[in-house]
């Protein structure tokens, strides 16, 4: 066989395809994978069985169906006060992988630095490794939940193309702040940093916190994208629908990419979720108390004086600090979890660059109500 350079050394199987096929085969509670455990509402399938049967099955135009861009920016509108021209500024994609993707690709040059927050979701280090570019770790005080300000500062510098942010944070739970994002403006006004800023779990967040969207933000707004998804805000992740927003220009730059990543995303599932949010406009608003009351259930069943976590902020995950008395990565700790007490968990060393034990592992609470009272039993008897 023909030798080559592989492009992404010692990268293997996500994490997530790994938990959840430990997960599968152990027959264990998967609260690893982030995905919810329920159906999307029915009339949304329905919505789209209907476009299908209505003729709805060739290619989308390449920027996303009118229709759904229409009702994307009137929702970032109402519910973020954010002006967005639905032709020339949003962009409808499959997944806000392909979103992250298109858009590091269009914007990171060979040698640009990439500021990456850690823990930090997989695929940003090889999106940034792929356009030539290098990332730049830098780590959370996960111990303090706190944003690493002093050393952002020191990092930044005119070679740092971009910074890659989650709000609400996945694994984490923490929420951007417009202080904070007032704070982000002020560092890197000098280099003009474009800000990446993932907001898909931008309808989970809790205690009466509201969420605050890059593009909210007037002194960031014109360097920066927002990517969010749809599998996240309706519970269909397998659907694989998100889009990305930014001023015309970024977009231009990375539609250009885009086009010859996917082209066009999924027909009748774009007219489909168009048509649902037409009907119930209310859905997102809902979400939030839809997930504030399943962590609560969850954290709260949870009696373990070996167990200690803060409650979530944002997003359908719970970290939880498992003190095991033993010396073993919090990969392998999962792996033993999943397998001799059946409940897989994300282990948190798998999200930072040196991969030190921390002892802290995530779990999603996107379930059941029956299913997280068996987890937070097994939990409780650790
Ligand atoms: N960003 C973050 C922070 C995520 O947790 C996920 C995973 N769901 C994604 C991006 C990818 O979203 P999608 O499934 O829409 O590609
Ligand atoms: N975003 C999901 C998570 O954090 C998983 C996405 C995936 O499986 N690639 O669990």
């Amino acid at each position: 066989m023909q030798s080559f350079n592989s492009k992404l050394q010692n990268i293997g199987d996500s994490i997530f395809s790994v938990m959840s096929q430990l997960a599968n085969g152990q027959k264990a509670l998967n609260f690893s994978q982030g995905f919810p455990e329920f159906n999307p509402p029915q009339q949304l399938i329905e919505f789209v069985n209907r476009a299908m049967v209505n003729g709805f099955n060739q290619y989308a135009p390449m920027p996303g169906y009118k229709k759904l861009l229409e009702s994307v920016a009137e929702k970032e509108r109402i519910i973020h006060n954010n002006n967005l021209d639905a032709d020339m500024e949003i962009t409808i994609t499959p997944g806000a992988t392909a979103a992250l993707f298109a858009t590091i690709q269009a914007l990171v040059n060979p040698h640009d630095e990439v500021i990456v927050l850690d823990p930090s979701y997989d695929s940003y280090d090889p999106a940034i490794r792929l356009a030539g570019g290098r990332p730049v770790h830098i780590p959370y005080d996960i111990q303090n939940l706190e944003f690493p300000w002093e050393e952002l500062e020191l990092k930044i510098s005119a070679k740092t193309k971009m910074i890659i942010l989650t709000t609400p944070h996945n694994p984490l739970g923490l929420c951007f702040t417009r202080e904070d994002f007032e704070c982000l403006a002020k560092i890197t006004e000098k280099y003009q940093t474009i800000i990446l800023s993932d907001e898909v779990y931008e309808h989970m967040v809790f205690d009466g916190k509201k969420h605050v969207s890059v593009l909210g933000i007037e002194s960031l707004k014109y360097r920066a994208v927002k990517i969010s998804s749809f599998g996240k805000t309706l519970h269909t992740t397998g659907w694989k629908l998100g889009y990305l927003a930014a001023n015309k220009i970024l977009t231009a730059e990375i539609r250009k990419i885009y086009q010859f990543l996917a082209f066009s995303t999924n027909s009748a599932m774009q007219i489909g979720v168009a048509e649902f949010l037409d009907a119930n406009p209310n859905w997102e608003l809902g979400l939030s108390d839809f997930y504030q009351s399943k962590r609560d259930y969850f954290f709260n069943k949870i009696q373990n004086p070996k167990i200690k976590g803060t409650p979530s902020s944002g997003s359908y995950f719970q970290m939880l600090k498992i003190d095991h008395g033993f010396e073993m990565s919090d990969y392998k700790f999962a792996v033993e979890l999943t397998k001799s007490r059946k409940i897989a968990c994300i282990p948190l060393d798998v999200f930072i660059q040196d991969q030190p034990q921390t002892n802290w592992f995530r779990f999603c609470f996107a379930k059941n109500d029956d299913t997280l009272k068996q987890a937070a039993d097994i939990i409780s008897n650790l």
